[in-house]
């Protein structure tokens, strides 16, 4: 195949700037700080599930002790109520029993309450605790979350500039080579998994290093100064014999 020795030297420069590209995507994509990204935010998903269920259950407790407050409170009224009642009654006996009875029930329902009240709050004591224990974990991942994002940008937007810039000069470099060779090169580079272009070293193909032997390497040679390795069929250099 045709080539000046300038093109030659252009097509290893490409080489080994589309090997630094691949390099450098592949840092890019393995970067650590993606991976704790993703599992925190599964993580805090999984925990903000767990955080509706609990803030629901402590609005449910809320609103228990409300209600006992309130019937409380109604009955505390209800309990003077009787009580002035008793206290006007004077002498009239058979109204003073049916009251005190009156007070006694009201009093026996206070103290039921009182107890059911220290349930629910010992409950919702629990659940607050709980909620607090959510609250920190959730920070915590917000905060492991941020601070991998920031890695993320700062070491992921140097390696994006040095790719930037690689391809740049990829772009420089492949302007100087010939189209044919160009598409020669793309299509192998495809095929073999970004690594083209090889030197012949001695009777060896310098990627694959399979032996080139008799009339292929005979022919192979008449190909100078590139041609395909007969075993791996990546484009291979041959130097001048003494180089
Ligand atoms: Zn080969």
């Amino acid at each position: 195949m045709q080539a000046t020795p300038a093109e030659i030297d252009a097509l290893l420069r490409l080489q080994q700037i589309d090997l630094d590209i691949l390099q450098q995507n592949k840092q890019l994509n393995e970067l650590p700080q993606r991976k704790v990204i993703v599992e925190a935010r599964k993580k805090r998903e999984t925990i903000a599930n767990k955080y509706d269920q609990v803030r629901t259950l402590e609005k449910d407790a809320k609103r228990k002790l409300v209600r006992i407050d309130d019937e409380d409170a109604s009955l505390a009224k209800k309990e003077h109520g009787v009580q002035a009642a008793i206290n006007a009654a004077q002498g009239d006996y058979r109204n003073i029993e049916a009251r005190s009875k009156e007070l006694a029930g009201i009093e026996k329902r206070r103290f039921n309450l009182k107890e059911t009240r220290a349930t629910v709050q010992a409950e919702a004591n629990k659940i607050g605790a709980l909620k607090a224990q959510i609250e920190l974990a959730l920070e915590e991942l917000e905060a492991e979350e941020r601070k991998a994002s920031e890695e993320f940008r700062e070491i992921g937007g140097v390696l994006k500039n040095e790719i930037a810039a690689l391809t740049k000069e990829r772009d420089e470099v492949a302007e100087t080579i010939d189209d044919e060779l160009m598409t020669t090169y793309t299509k192998t580079s495809a095929r073999t998994g970004g690594v083209a272009v090889g030197v012949l070293e001695g009777s060896r193909c310098g990627v694959c290093r399979a032996p080139i032997e008799g009339g292929r390497l005979i022919d192979l040679k008449a190909k100078a100064p590139i041609g395909p390795c007969p075993a791996c069929k990546r484009l291979l250099v041959i130097r001048p014999e003494g180089e």
